[in-house]
Formats: structure tokens, C-alpha cells, sequence
């Protein structure tokens, strides 16, 4: 399997923690019908789509390492940490997410930065570890990139109502107290090789990452799109969106901007191998292996 992809002079890993079928499509899409299951499942299985109509997911973070840094994108679920509405993710104790960074070569110290594509409790559970009863940084030499309506957003929803954003409570708030975090815009140029496109409406102020020079190039997409029956049907939301009308605005503009072209793009849920090229099909797009 491969976890590893060569973009000009930038390395890109995929740090796998959990695949398989998680949610019914039913629950997954609420907007999906009957109708259009039974049009797109013949596609769809069995790599995207489960002989139980669950769409297969992979649990991931994405690391980039070019010639000046080392970047982790997205920090998955984490250990030790109370998700009482996810059983699948409630007190994980697992050792594969560790074992998947040491076998692509990196330690919780080679980390420059975490970036956060959005602050859901897959994105962010690796950014914090129990230490002595307390959330530290996993990585300690990292700054942790997050946008600045969506933290403002998930602290003030933690505030409100603690038990409804406990990853918040634990994997969030601890890099702020500990003063790790870069606020910045979702459309922040982080240097030359990298820069954070808007997509939002699956959360507030969800982000992408564009990554590489034009022709050489690739986008770690984040949540933006979870399946590739979002890139036919870009208007279909999945449940933990903020505004689903919103995130088929995003597909179309980032597909859009991207379909017909060499760059690659770096799914956060897709199963493995997660990437793929866009095109244009009809009058949306779909995804093609690479
Ligand atoms: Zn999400």
C-alpha cells in the first residue's frame, strides 16, 4: 500500500490510524435517496461502498515534509479520549497510529506544525496526549495552525455546552493554554510551497491545503469531500456539516479550479490509496486514480 507520494522537491505521507465502514450511507448522507444509491452503488462498490450500503472511510493524517519543514496535516482521534456518542472512537488505546509515524520515518519531535483543516474530533485528536492526568502537546516542538473563526467558533460552542465538544475540551483548548497556536485566515500563504485555500461549509471556516507549484502540485482536501459521490452530486452534505449548501459551493469552486489538471488531490476519508485526480463528468466531476 502505498504511503508515500513524490510532488517536485515535497514528500507527502499518509499516517493511517483506522479504515473500514463506520456509518450507514442513510445516516452518513441524510440527504441521499433511494433512488440515487441504487443509480451510483454499482460504482461505488465494493471499494467505496460496503455490501451494507456503509461508505468505507480511512482515519488519516496527511505529513508534508519539504526542504525547510515538517507538517502534519490533520491529527485524527487520539488516544485515552471520552467520545461517548462515537463507541468506534470512545477510549481508543491503540498503538497503530504511533507505530504508522515511526514507520514513515518520523518521531512526535520532527513535527514543525500541526495544521487543522477544521476542528472536528478526527482532525485534531493526536494534538494533545495524557500526561500524568493532564492534556500536553504530543508534539513539542510543533505550532498548531488553526483558523481563526473556527477556533473562535468551537470555543465559544464548548463554552456553551462542554458535553457537546469534549474534543474541544481536550485536544483543543490545551494548545491554546500552552500558547502553541497560529491563528490565522483560511486563505493564509504559509510559505512558498504551501497556502491554505477557504472551504468551507462542511464546518465554519474549514481550510484545504495547496500543496507543490502549479504542474507539480497537490491539494490535501480535508473534509471538504468525504466520497467521490460528492464529486457527481457536489450538493450532497454529509451529517457533521455546518452548511451543506455552502460545502457544495466549495466542491464546485475547488473541483472547478482543479478538474483536468495533473494536480493531486489528498482525501482525508477516502479508503487507501485516499488520492486521486479530478475530472470533469457531466456537469459536476469525479475522481480518477492517479
Ligand atoms: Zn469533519
Amino acid at each position: 500500500m502505498s504511503t508515500k507520494i513524490q510532488i517536485g522537491n515535497v514528500t507527502i505521507h499518509r499516517i493511517v490510524e483506522q479504515e473500514g465502514p463506520f456509518f450507514n450511507a442513510a445516516q452518513f448522507f441524510p440527504a441521499i435517496t433511494k433512488e440515487l444509491l441504487d443509480e451510483n452503488r454499482s460504482w461505488l462498490r465494493p471499494r467505496f461502498l460496503d455490501e451494507q450500503d456503509r461508505p468505507m472511510l480511512c482515519i488519516q493524517s496527511y505529513i508534508v515534509k519539504t526542504p525547510h519543514h515538517t507538517i502534519m496535516i490533520d491529527s485524527c482521534v487520539g488516544n485515552h479520549k471520552p467520545r461517548p456518542t462515537r463507541p468506534f472512537w470512545n477510549m481508543m488505546n491503540s498503538d497503530r497510529y504511533e507505530k504508522n509515524l515511526a514507520g514513515a520515518g518520523f518521531g512526535v519531535n520532527d513535527i514543525d506544525f500541526v495544521m487543522c483543516t477544521h476542528l472536528h474530533t478526527d482532525h485534531v485528536g493526536w494534538n494533545t496526549r495524557l500526561e500524568n492526568g493532564r492534556w500536553v502537546p504530543t508534539f513539542p516542538k510543533a505550532r498548531y495552525v488553526f483558523s481563526d473563526r473556527e477556533l473562535e467558533f468551537w470555543t465559544r460552542r464548548e463554552k456553551d455546552d462542554p458535553a457537546a465538544a469534549p474534543w474541544i475540551t481536550d485536544s483543543v483548548l490545551p494548545i491554546v493554554a500552552a500558547g502553541r497556536v497560529d491563528i490565522v485566515k483560511s486563505a493564509h500563504a504559509f510559505n512558498d510551497l504551501m497556502t491554505l485555500i477557504p472551504t468551507p461549509g462542511h464546518t465554519i471556516d474549514h481550510y484545504s491545503v495547496h500543496v507543490g507549484k502549479s504542474g507539480t502540485d497537490a491539494v490535501v482536501t480535508g473534509d471538504m469531500i468525504h466520497s467521490p459521490l460528492q464529486a457527481r452530486y457536489p450538493e450532497l452534505g454529509m451529517m457533521a456539516d455546518y452548511d451543506s449548501k455552502i460545502a457544495g459551493e466549495s466542491r464546485r469552486q475547488l473541483f472547478g479550479r482543479f478538474c483536468d489538471t495533473s494536480t493531486l488531490m489528498c482525501t482525508a476519508h477516502f479508503p487507501s490509496p485516499s488520492t486521486a485526480r479530478v475530472v470533469r463528468h457531466k456537469d459536476a466531476f469525479d475522481f480518477v486514480d492517479a
